[in-house]
């Protein structure tokens, strides 16, 4: 055989391995290879070396798709697991909120239907106890509302103290007010530029303040952080919507205690605590639907004696 052919065949024997001579030169290691025994042998061992090298690399990819696949697993599992544990954390919140806006729209809805109401009696008595620099305070409010027709009057005074009520006099639609002070026997016409009350109903928002404003507060993120239960009031079973303050180092709290059946606010409760003042106070409110008398909501006529002023007031107290 031929030694300059068989080194010539024995250099090409990698390319011709991995397929990359002209077909030219494939055509005559070929044949080469048929009849020469040396080169033959060695381009079977180099063949198998190759082979074996290409399977070791197949081999060490699929491992290391195998180690890449296991790491993702593994990541996706930890999200889920961290997703589950935030879901966990923040539920409770979630069926707060749901819940509490679903007793305050039903208050608040309550309250609208009321206010269709033609004639009706109502009620808020309230205890302040205010301890401000050791000058402590305690004092028993009551305010009645009668409603008849658009024509309303109210009623303040300290329990035990009727004497020395005063009244407001009103009716919807009108920009006057009447105030009526028993003990300095003063009628004051109050004209505001705006209506005292323009519609039927806003009396009720008066009486139930705090759920008007509530229902507007709503969707605050604050309500995240109050608390609801239920407790027993009157002997009846009542939601506690308590709102504590935004500053968590501080005592403050609001509660709106709304009957479960009725879906009527019942009880107020406020707690101020700081460094200069503490004060508790705890309101109750009744509303009666029931016959008005026209005396109920007209200005009496035994008052010859008072003195009239017609004072001005701003717009827009609230
Ligand atoms: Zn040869």
């Amino acid at each position: 055989m031929d030694k300059n052919e068989c080194s010539l065949v024995q250099n090409l024997l990698n390319d011709y391995i991995n397929d990359s001579v002209y077909d030219d030169a494939k055509d005559v290691i070929k044949k080469h290879l048929k009849t020469c025994n040396d080169c033959n042998s060695m381009y079977l061992q180099m063949k198998s070396d190759n082979d074996i090298r290409k399977k070791q690399e197949v081999r060490k990819n699929k491992d290391y798709l195998k180690k890449f696949n296991n790491k993702l697993s593994l990541l996706k599992k930890i999200i889920i697991v961290l997703l589950i544990i935030i879901l966990i954390i923040f539920m409770p919140f979630v069926i707060k909120l749901i819940h509490n806006n679903y007793v305050l729209d039903s208050a608040y809805n309550k309250l609208q239907s009321m206010g269709k109401m033609n004639e009706y009696y109502a009620k808020t008595e309230t205890i302040l106890l205010d301890n401000r620099a050791d000058d402590f305070t305690s004092s028993c409010s009551i305010t009645e509302y009668y409603y008849k027709d658009g024509k309303y009057k109210i009623v303040f005074y300290g329990k035990d103290d009727y004497e020395n009520r005063y009244e407001v006099y009103g009716q919807e639609g009108s920009d006057i007010e009447t105030y009526v002070y028993y003990d300095s026997k003063i009628i004051d016409n109050r004209e505001n530029d705006e209506l005292f009350v323009s519609q039927q109903g806003q009396v009720l928002e008066k009486i139930y303040y705090n759920i008007s404003q509530w229902d507007k507060m709503q969707f605050k993120l604050l309500d995240l952080f109050g608390t609801y239960e239920t407790k027993i009031y009157n002997g009846r079973e009542c939601y506690v919507i308590r709102k504590n303050s935004s500053d968590p180092k501080s005592l403050d709290y609001n509660e709106c205690w709304i009957d479960k059946e009725t879906k009527m606010n019942v009880r107020n409760v406020m707690n101020t605590q700081n460094e200069s003042v503490e004060q508790y106070s705890d309101t109750k409110i009744y509303i009666e639907d029931r016959d008005i008398l026209d005396d109920d909501v007209e200005l009496p006529n035994n008052l010859e004696n008072f003195d009239v002023k017609n004072s001005v007031v701003a717009a827009n107290i609230n």
